[in-house]
């Protein structure tokens, strides 16, 4: 078993549950990359894995290695610093990052290589003076809006960009690129609407003799849209095993994160007994009661309380009362446990146990922000390669 302590990864001998633990499947991420990766090297495109967000919560370097080996041949950073990570990890594969504040490190980025994404003339700025200062012109990737509305240069503002960068000594303008807005609703307008935008954003570039690289498509596009592929699609969440449009057939897709603890403490509860902050819940009999010593410090959220269930002893039990900071109460009726028994709190479900969409569906939220709340220092991640 590999375990990961700060940016380095130690090999472990002993198998012992943590306290806290999000139990991560590489061999999983692989596979994913691999599905994902032959449908775009179908319609010959390639596959830029997305692992900002310290790889959605999973840990990005393993994340990366993992999806480069699994097929992927780019790997996407919001962050310039996420992407110094991968290259000081000794990742040499080209890399994208797309969003920054003033100050940021772009002459570190353009001397480690590192691709930049540029959405208006202020941020090429900022880049040819880094690019300068790096000694060696930068390469980037223009980013139109084609109604995210969020980053991206705005359809009017687009030739004048692309008229720039090509003019730059600094810069090599490499590709183009957009994001999508309801790529997770099939057949949505807003899909097609962003694709007519993002055609005519290329049309553009040919008027002055340029034929750049495109990429467009997230995971959501890349299950569904392989008319959306051009030269890279941008997988993340599927990456990691989790369907970006719940219900639709991913092709087998595998969670790639479980999360774990054990039982702190056994014992027997007389009827009519509160249970945990504010007693929203009453033992309704005698009954015995386990605690688990994780809690919302651990990414569990509070709003699940008396919404959810974990495994613990082979099958699923409620989870009573509020959920604490650092302890959550099972409910075990008459069957007990043992201090140290495994407890699954969440994993692919195969099991048994929920998934992180199971708790996004309770919450009125998206799995991607269920995973990506459990990389909290005090959780102890745990690499296996299943
Ligand atoms: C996060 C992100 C992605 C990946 O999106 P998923 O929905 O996780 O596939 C792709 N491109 C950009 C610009 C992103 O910010």
């Amino acid at each position: 078993m590999l375990c990961h302590h700060g940016g380095t990864m130690v090999l472990r001998t002993d198998t012992a549950t943590h306290r806290a633990e999000t139990l991560i499947d590489l061999g999983a991420i692989s596979h994913n990359v691999q599905l994902l990766a032959a449908r775009a090297t179908e319609h010959g495109a390639a596959t830029m894995v997305v692992v900002k967000a310290d790889g959605y919560g999973h840990g990005a370097v393993p994340v990366a290695k993992a999806a480069l080996r699994g097929g992927a041949t780019w790997l996407g950073t919001a962050a310039i610093d996420e992407a110094l990570q991968l290259r000081e990890a000794g990742i040499t594969a080209p890399i994208l990052t797309w969003l920054y504040v003033p100050g940021e490190d772009f002459a570190g980025a353009i001397a480690a290589d590192i691709d930049l994404a540029v959405s208006s003339i202020d941020g090429l700025r900022l880049v040819e003076a880094a690019a300068r200062q790096a000694g060696k012109p930068a390469r980037v990737h223009l980013k139109v809006d084609t109604g995210l509305t969020r980053n991206g240069a705005q359809p009017a503002d687009w030739a004048d960009l692309v008229k720039h960068a090509l003019a730059s000594d600094e810069v090599r303008p490499l590709a183009i690129w957009s994001h999508l807005a309801s790529a997770d609703e099939p057949g949505h307008e807003n899909i097609d609407l962003q694709a007519t935008r993002f055609d005519e954003a290329y049309r553009a570039c040919k008027e002055f003799g340029w034929n750049p690289l495109r990429h467009l498509a997230n995971s959501a596009a890349t299950l569904t849209r392989p008319d959306l592929y051009f030269d890279i699609v941008r997988p993340g969440v599927a990456a990691y095993g989790l369907n970006p449009i719940p219900g639709l057939d991913d092709g087998g897709l595998i969670p790639a994160m479980s999360f774990r603890s054990v039982v702190a403490l056994v014992k027997r509860v007389p009827a009519g007994e509160g249970v945990s902050y504010g007693h929203s819940w009453t033992t309704p009999r005698d009954t015995t009661l386990a605690l688990v010593p994780v809690g919302y410090a651990d990414g569990i959220p509070r709003s699940l309380s008396g919404r959810f269930q974990v495994v613990l002893g082979g099958r699923p039990r409620d989870v009573v009362g509020r959920v604490c900071m650092d302890q959550i109460v099972v409910d075990l009726g008459d069957d007990t446990a043992s201090i140290g028994d495994e407890v699954l709190v969440f994993g692919p479900g195969t099991q048994g146990e929920q998934t992180a969409q199971d708790w996004a569906d309770r919450l009125g939220t998206i799995h991607y922000e269920i995973v990506c709340g459990m990389g909290r220092s005090r959780v102890r991640r745990t690499y296996v390669d299943g």
